[in-house]
């Protein structure tokens, strides 16, 4: 096993803890996030792990880095509903969020969701507010080892908690019917695959509601989120993202 395998594989833990989108809803309210192990810590003496945004070597994230993943994004979905996120979906933002969907680099979620809270202060400053994650498909939770957007959305509201703030997760949206891999679609063909594709469970969350996702591009995932939770009849107040293409 090289070093680079070695230090993957101890950083590599499962954090979701198994659920999956056909699990009952719930509020986790208590859910703790993973929080890295002993087994992290002196993997990160042993291999000193480069900038997953720019490759600086000796650290995870470098403070130039660590800023351009809180510079902001803003936009809104087709009907006005407002979209914030970390950061657009370039640089070392989309490097650092690539390295965590794409390679494993599960040291950076805390990361992420420390810079999704200010972004969640920008949509909605006051109040309490109920986190939904968008589900993910079965055949990524499979290639991800969990659910990421479930485990993001745990780890921010624990921080935002953390700073008074009442957030929970609330697992509401589930996938009613296949969707495939949208990678090689387009913006009406990413629209045609998800439309009406998840569904609320349980009762809708009457609380101020959030969206969670990990990127949005087209917004036509996160649009069939928010028209789901609506026609649950959850008051969708906005979407949050790690990054804004
Ligand atoms: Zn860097």
């Amino acid at each position: 096993m090289t070093s680079a395998r070695a230090r993957d594989a101890a950083r590599g833990r499962p954090v979701d803890g198994g659920g999956t989108a056909g699990d009952g809803a719930g509020r986790d309210r208590q859910a703790a996030p993973v929080t890295p192990g002993p087994l992290l810590a002196a993997a990160d003496l042993v291999w000193p792990a480069d900038c997953a945004g720019c490759a600086r070597p000796g650290t995870a994230c470098c403070v130039p880095c660590g800023r351009a993943l809180r510079a902001g994004a803003r936009s809104a979905l087709p009907d006005g509903t407002p979209v914030r996120a970390c950061a657009a979906h370039d640089g070392p933002a989309r490097q650092l969020l690539l390295a965590v969907k794409e390679r494993g680099r599960a040291e950076l979620r805390g990361r992420l969701a420390g810079a999704l809270v200010p972004a969640l202060h920008d949509l909605l400053p006051h109040g309490p507010v109920d986190l939904v994650p968008v589900p993910a498909r079965r055949a990524s939770r499979r290639a991800r080892g969990g659910d990421l957007v479930a485990d993001l959305a745990a780890r921010t509201a624990a921080l935002a908690r953390r700073r008074g703030r009442d957030v929970a997760v609330v697992r509401s949206l589930r996938v009613v019917r296949r969707v495939v891999d949208q990678t090689d679609l387009d913006a009406a063909g990413r629209q045609a695959n998800l439309a009406g594709a998840f569904a609320v469970r349980g009762p809708a969350p009457g609380r101020p509601v959030v969206v969670l996702d990990d990127v949005v591009t087209t917004t036509a995932t996160a649009a069939e989120a928010v028209r789901a939770l609506r026609a649950g009849g959850a008051p969708v107040l906005g979407v949050l993202a790690v990054t804004l293409a």
